[in-house]
């Protein structure tokens, strides 16, 4: 199969996401790494660019030279991935999506629920496509755990427990970090510190798994290193709008967790338990049963696992394949649209903008409750309610 072109804003020599995405659109074959303007230093990013095998005349320095660059040829790039620091996403995303670019963003994906309301509509009017990199939906027992809840095997949902908390910020004399700096800076990181850094990828979770919404939540932030303007600990109580009882605890000073991503899930008939530090197994209990352990390739599993897993049982795929399976996703939804026909379905699971924006008007009612002593706040974006 042909190869789709794709570039990257942002990303450069040392950042923390850039070495992923680039493995992760090469993984599969269904990207050729065309294009980039990687870095906020003209000059680095130019050199890097064409160091990674990019021709020089695609080796930009901006990313508006990149879009006028691209926007001109009949080869210009499928896919633009932006991977900046939050506060630039919304101007960049927009602006590709404008041009007629269908666009990868990080998470966050806007710094307010007006600009993510706004990508909404750009995408929805250009007619391309915007996901957001909430890459943990793309493991694949990520996924079985999702066909498990589709297909009934839980029965209704009551309660998920979600949590995201590191000790890695746990240092009180590390202020002045610039890796943890703009975390705790309201000028860069917007209202919300750690729950729009890593919860957010915990609330979209819940949500991607249980096939659901948040429709309110209940908030209670805590900064327990001083001097730091935003919170470094979350909590927040949170129901969906089917019902099902939501817990979240995100913590960036929780010493002895490294990555600290799991969550449970209980319905009527059965639970399901997934940490992203051991991806390859799921734990499931059936009432009245035993505790199983699927692992991933082993017989039997759903399909929509076995599409995103290349390496035998056992053998764990970590987190630059769980991206490479969002490229996945979008390779099949950018060719089916250039072939004009319908996408295989278990593509469509791949995050879109409107999940960036419901995330994003959930941190906003966080911020809120969290101010209003943890009033119930209703979650959802307005163009959604
Ligand atoms: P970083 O600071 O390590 O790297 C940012 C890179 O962007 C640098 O190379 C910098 O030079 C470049 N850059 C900055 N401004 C630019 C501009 N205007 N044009 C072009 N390049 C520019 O940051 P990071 O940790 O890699 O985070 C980047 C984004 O990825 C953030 O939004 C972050 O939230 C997100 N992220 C997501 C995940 C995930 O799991 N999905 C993980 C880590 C980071």
């Amino acid at each position: 199969m042909q190869r789709l072109s794709w570039g990257m804003v942002g990303g450069g020599e040392g950042s923390q996401i850039g070495p992923a995405h680039r493995m992760g659109a090469q993984a599969d074959g269904n990207f050729s790494f065309v294009a980039g303007a990687l870095d906020a230093d003209p000059d680095k990013g130019c050199a890097y660019a064409q160091s990674l095998g990019i021709a020089p005349d695609r080796a930009y320095g901006d990313w508006r030279e990149m879009l006028e660059g691209e926007r001109g040829r009949p080869d210009r790039v499928d896919l633009v991935t932006v991977a900046t620091p939050n506060a630039t996403h919304f101007e960049i995303t927009k602006a590709f999506l404008w041009a007629g670019f269908n666009v990868l963003c990080e998470k966050p994906m806007t710094m307010t629920v007006e600009e993510g309301e706004e990508i909404v509509r750009v995408a929805a009017e250009v007619g391309q496509t915007c996901a957001v990199n909430y890459c943990y939906s793309a493991y694949p027992m990520v996924r079985h755990m999702r066909a498990m809840v589709a297909s009934g095997d839980l029965g209704a949902l009551r309660c998920v427990v979600v949590n995201f908390s590191h000790g890695h910020h746990a240092a009180g004399d590390d202020a002045d970090n610039p890796r943890v700096r703009w975390r705790y800076d309201p000028a860069q990181a917007g209202v919300s510190g750690q729950l729009a850094d890593c919860g957010i990828h915990a609330l979209h979770l819940a949500t991607f798994i249980a096939g659901d919404e948040v429709e309110t939540l209940s908030a209670d932030f805590a900064s327990t290193v001083s001097g730091r303007a935003l919170e470094d600990d979350a909590m927040v109580n949170f129901r969906t709008t089917r019902g099902t009882v939501g817990r979240l605890w995100s913590s960036a000073i929780a010493l002895g967790r490294q990555h600290g991503l799991d969550i449970q899930i209980f319905g009527e008939t059965g639970g399901l338990r997934w940490a992203s530090e051991h991806p390859g197994q799921v734990y499931y209990h059936p009432l009245g049963g035993r505790v199983q352990i699927i692992e991933k390739g082993e017989a039997g599993i759903s399909s929509e696992a076995a599409r995103l897993s290349r390496v035998p049982i056992a053998h764990p795929e970590g987190f630059p394949l769980a991206v490479a399976n969002i490229y996945v996703d979008l390779a099949e939804v950018i060719r089916a649209r250039k072939d004009r026909r319908t996408p295989a379905a278990a593509s469509l699971a791949v995050p879109r903008a409107e999940d960036g924006l419901r995330s994003m008007a959930a941190v906003h009612a966080a911020v809120a409750s969290a101010k209003a002593n943890g009033a119930w706040m209703d979650a959802r974006p307005p163009m959604f309610r």
